[in-house]
Parts: structure tokens; C-alpha cells; sequence
């Protein structure tokens, strides 16, 4: 199917071809009807198909079709509330680029930055306003943000919004949208507020479901080292030295363990920055910049500020960390792979994080190939015998594979702190074949 058997106005084809799109994606091909017939529309669809395109270019095109009777000052025609400020500027980044053929305006309104600027965009009144929900409850309680002209509404990632804690902010902005309005509504897991929240804001949608989240695009190949917390940097430094591995996007858990890693990096003359909340948005903004163009080699994040950020030809996501909740996992590696292109996605397993790879594995359905032969395996120390007795029962009574190998049982020290293995005194964590 091509971009003009979905009825798209001509400045918006022109847009598309100056992207070099060439054919919808399949949520695209399935949205952008519906959503031009003024319908509700459910997108059970992750970052990566394409799910942006599908609610941007319609909303643009009914935009432009109503743009006299509905403009003014103070008058916001739609809205898209997003949970993360990256993804806000991202969608206004594209809004920009799918409408340049077009004289609409947009705005972004999240935290992190002044206000003065929000305050006057506000007042102007705008075609299209993407925000998080805090910074926007903010401004509306202050009385700058007026919503009762909102004809279409979306809510982008909504999953990931009720994870941040954004419900009681979503419903009470929702609440002063006008009822009559159109809703679009994507999320990229399907937990059971979401159903709720679903019936309550839609009505009659369409429903369209892309690339469950369970299961983890065929086109990224993905691989696990079992390795000591310790030597988790060791491990990190040695594959890059690899350089095969341009840049990567690493995940840790922690804002504090992202910026211990970006320090541990840089003394091994590794250009990294870090992405967290604790970061300004400018330097937030700076390191995402740095890294899409190449500055920086490797981009530290946490899953709250990487969540749906897009990044072109990203070649390698890397897990230093495994997240604790599963469909995190098929997020953060759905951040390669994109567009057609072929990722790899490395997750580094510790021990305490075994339990989380159960739960990774069971979600995806698949059990994530080992690399076995790589300097720093696993060890496990006979002086902390309960550790040895909990891996030994989830190795050995689990499905998830991971089994003793042969030796005994010590872990030695260099120098610099690596934690090594030496023939016959360590205790080795295998995968059975
Ligand atoms: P999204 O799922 O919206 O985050 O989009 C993922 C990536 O696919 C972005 O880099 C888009 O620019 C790109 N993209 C979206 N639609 C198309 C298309 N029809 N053809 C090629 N690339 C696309």
C-alpha cells in the first residue's frame, strides 16, 4: 500500500517523501483511515512500529481542514499528553517535520525548564500541544492553560504514564477536555487499568494491536552474560573495545549508577553521558544531541528518561542492569531494531538479578542466548552458602536453564578490583544446552 491509497492531502505526501517514507507501516496503513473518519482509536502498539506517524499525520491533515473556523488566542485545538519530556519534543520534532507544508502551530509544555515561555504559547493558543501531565497541571491550575476547545485528545504511552504515577493528573486534565472530542489512545501493554481507563475515555473505538509487547522483535539478536556485579564495567569496557559497537544506548537501574558508570567510562577514555531524572532538561537535552550525532559514543540512561526516545540506526542496546519489570526489557531493546534495521541487544545478568531474567524469559517466551566464553563468567563464593543454595535450587529446578558447572569455589582480586576466576577455584554458572 503507498502513502496516497490513505487519502493523506498532497503537503503531507510532499512531507513523507522529503522523510524518505515510502509506504505506511502497518499501523499507519490501519490507523490513519479511521482516525480521519473522526473515529476513537485503541493502539495496543510499542515505540518502533511506526505508532507516531499513525496519530500525527491525520491529526495534521484534520487540523489543516478546520484550521479558519477554529483558531484564536488562548484556543488549543489538540492535545497529546505524553510521559516523558524526551518523547515530548520528539512527537513535536516529527509534528514539525510531517507538517512543514502546513502552517500549524505547536507547542511542548513540560517540566525541567522555565515557564515564562509556556506561559506566552499558551496565551497564543496553538494547533497542536504536546505535554507531560505535571508541568501541564501546573499551568492549569495557575489559570495559563485553557482546554475547552480540544477537539482531538491523545494519550501516548498511557501505560507508561499510570507506571509514573500520572493517573490522578491524566483524569483531572481529561476533565476539562469537552466531552464530545475525538481520542486516540496507544499503550504499548495491556495491564487491567488499562482496559478501564480504555472504557471509561473511548467510545465505540477502532482497536488495532502491532507487535505484542511479549514478543521481541525477530530482527534484534539478542544475548546474556552471566557476570559478578563487580566486573559488570570490566565486561562492559572489554566489548567496547569491540569496534564493531559504534555507539550503544546502556541501561542501568539507578541515576546514581549511571552516572558511576558514565565516570568508570570516562576514565577508560570512553566518551559517555548520562540521561536521568536528576539531570536538567538542557543537559538532558545536550546529551541526547551529543549522542544522536556521533559526540558521544555511549549514552547512559535510565528507563524513565529513555523511555520512547527515538534514535536512528541505534546498532546496540545494552542491559547493564536487567529491569525488574519484563516488559521494560522488550522496551529497552526496542530501542535498536527499528524501522527495519537490524539491532543487538546485550544484557549483562548478575546474581540477583536471576530472579528478573525469569521473568524476562517467561514474558518473551524465549530463552536469550548465552555468551559463556567471555573473561569475567560468573563466580559464586562458598563463604556466602545461602547465595550458593538459592542459585543452586533456581538453576536446577528452574526452566530457566542456568546450571553449575564443574570446579570449586573462591573468587580472587586483581589490583584494579576485578573480581577474577582461576582454573579449579571458582565455581562457574552455565547454561544447559
Ligand atoms: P515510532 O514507532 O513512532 O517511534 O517510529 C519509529 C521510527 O520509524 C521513527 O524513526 C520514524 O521516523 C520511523 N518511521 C515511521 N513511519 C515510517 C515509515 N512509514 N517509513 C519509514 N520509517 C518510518
Amino acid at each position: 500500500m503507498a502513502f496516497e491509497q490513505l487519502k493523506l492531502i498532497p503537503p503531507i505526501l510532499r512531507a513523507l517523501a522529503k522523510e524518505n517514507y515510502t509506504k505506511p507501516t502497518p499501523i499507519q496503513e490501519q490507523a490513519i483511515p479511521s482516525v480521519l473518519e473522526g473515529r476513537d482509536l485503541f493502539g495496543c502498539a510499542q515505540t518502533g512500529t511506526g505508532k507516531t506517524a499513525a496519530f500525527l499525520l491525520p491529526i495534521i491533515q484534520l487540523l489543516s481542514k478546520q484550521q479558519e473556523q477554529t483558531s484564536g488566542k488562548h484556543v488549543i485545538r489538540s492535545l497529546i499528553l505524553t510521559p516523558t519530556r524526551e518523547l515530548a519534543i520528539q512527537i513535536s520534532d516529527n509534528f514539525k517535520s510531517y507538517g512543514r507544508f502546513l502552517n500549524l502551530r505547536s507547542g511542548v509544555i513540560v517540566g525541567g525548564v522555565s515557564q515564562k515561555a509556556q506561559e506566552q504559547a499558551l496565551e497564543q493558543g496553538m494547533d497542536l500541544l504536546i505535554a507531560t501531565p505535571g508541568r501541564l497541571i501546573d499551568l492549569m491550575n495557575q489559570g495559563f492553560a485553557d482546554l475547552r476547545h480540544v477537539q482531538i485528545l491523545v494519550l501516548d504511552e498511557a501505560d507508561r504514564m499510570l507506571d509514573m504515577g500520572f493517573i490522578h493528573d491524566m483524569r483531572r486534565i481529561i476533565a476539562k477536555l469537552p466531552v464530545k472530542r475525538q481520542t486516540l489512545f496507544f499503550s504499548a501493554t495491556m495491564p487491567l487499568e488499562i482496559t478501564s481507563l480504555v472504557d471509561s475515555l473511548l467510545t465505540n473505538p477502532v482497536k488495532i494491536e502491532i507487535t505484542p509487547v511479549s514478543s521481541t522483535a525477530e530482527r534484534i539478536k539478542q544475548t546474556l552474560y552471566f557476570v559478578d556485579k563487580p566486573n559488570k564495567l570490566w565486561l562492559l569496557i572489554d566489548l567496547l573495545q569491540e569496534k564493531s559497537i559504534e555507539s550503544a544506548l546502556v541501561f542501568t537501574r539507578t541515576k546514581h549508577g549511571a552516572d558511576r558508570l558514565v565516570r568508570g567510562l570516562t576514565k577508560a577514555q570512553i566518551t559517555a553521558q548520562a540521561i536521568h531524572g536528576d539531570k536538567s532538561q538542557n543537559s538532558r537535552q545536550a546529551a541526547l544531541k551529543n549522542f544522536k550525532q556521533g559526540v558521544t559514543r555511549i549514552l547512559v540512561a535510565t528507563d524513565i528518561a529513555a523511555r520512547g526516545i527515538d534514535i536512528e540506526e541505534l546498532s546496540h542496546v545494552i542491559n547493564y542492569n536487567l529491569p525488574n519489570i519484563p516488559e521494560t526489557y522488550v522496551h529497552r531493546i526496542g530501542r535498536t531494531g527499528r524501522a527495519g534495521l537490524s539491532g543487538i541487544a546485550i544484557s549483562f545478568c548478575e546474581y540477583e538479578e536471576i530472579p528478573y531474567l525469569k521473568d524476562i524469559e517467561k514474558l518473551i517466551k524465549l530463552k536469550i542466548p548465552v555468551t559463556e566464553d567471555h573473561p569475567y563468567p560468573m563466580t559464586i563464593n562458598e563463604s556466602t552458602p545461602n547465595a550458593v543454595s538459592v542459585i543452586k535450587t533456581s538453576v536446577t529446578s528452574s526452566e530457566h536453564g542456568v546450571t553449575p558447572g564443574q570446579g570449586d569455589n573462591s573468587t580472587r582480586s586483581d589490583s584494579t578490583g576485578r573480581k577474577g576466576t582461576s582454573e579449579g577455584s571458582s565455581r562457574r554458572w552455565r547454561r544447559r544446552s
